[in-house]
């Protein structure tokens, strides 16, 4: 099972993959979390990326592509893996889809929750008072969100283009947006 999940910033992203992960017992790469721990190793990628989280941009491509080219090459994912919060530009999702041919993989899913504007920032406002993030601050969140619009949400066509872009309504309880993610799986599965 390989996996992608995308989405405006708040949407559930994270708290989504965490569920399909033990259901599908796959692995889960969240790209926000792999600069995060650049960032706390103080290396020279997460001083880099800091410099774009900080502000609400998006860290550049290339680092992206070959942070995911290698996490994907290690053996945990050989059983399967959601990605989560990757691709976000249109020239990642052609890059992935270059490194997955060369690895022989192919996705099977593109999950795209959605949900309204005001509701994602009043989350993650909320979020902001235990995370830590220093992206969870409501400049930085309005800017996400811009960001979202303008440079992710156009690889919903690639996906949709492909045939394995399932639009999913990401408002109500964590349990049941599972369930709806779930359902949409396991019949086209
Ligand atoms: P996330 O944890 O997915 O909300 O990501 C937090 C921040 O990390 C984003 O606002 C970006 O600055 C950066 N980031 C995460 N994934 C990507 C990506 N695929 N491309 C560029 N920047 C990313």
């Amino acid at each position: 099972m390989k996996l992608l999940i995308m989405g405006p910033p708040g949407v559930g992203k994270g708290t989504q993959a965490k569920k399909i992960i033990e259901y599908f017992n796959i692995v889960h790469i969240s790209t926000g979390s792999l600069l995060r721990d650049e960032i706390r190793k103080n290396s020279n990628i997460g001083v880099v990326a800091s410099s774009f989280i900080d502000k609400g941009r998006l860290v550049p491509d290339k680092t992206l592509l070959s942070m995911v080219k290698k996490r994907l090459s290690e053996t945990d994912c050989d059983n399967g893996y959601i990605l989560d919060g990757f691709p976000r530009t249109i020239d990642q999702a052609s890059g992935l889809e270059k490194i997955l041919e060369k690895m022989g993989h192919n996705l099977d899913f593109a999950i795209s929750l959605y949900a309204e504007k005001d509701e994602l920032v009043s989350r993650l406002i909320k979020r902001g008072n235990d995370s830590g993030r220093s992206d969870d601050n409501i400049k930085i969140i309005i800017e996400r969100q811009k960001i979202y619009w303008e440079q992710t949400a156009p690889i919903l066509d690639f996906y949709k283009k492909k045939n394995i872009l399932n639009n999913i309504n990401g408002l109500g309880k964590i349990n049941i947006v599972t369930k709806r993610i779930l359902k949409v799986v396991e019949k086209n599965a």
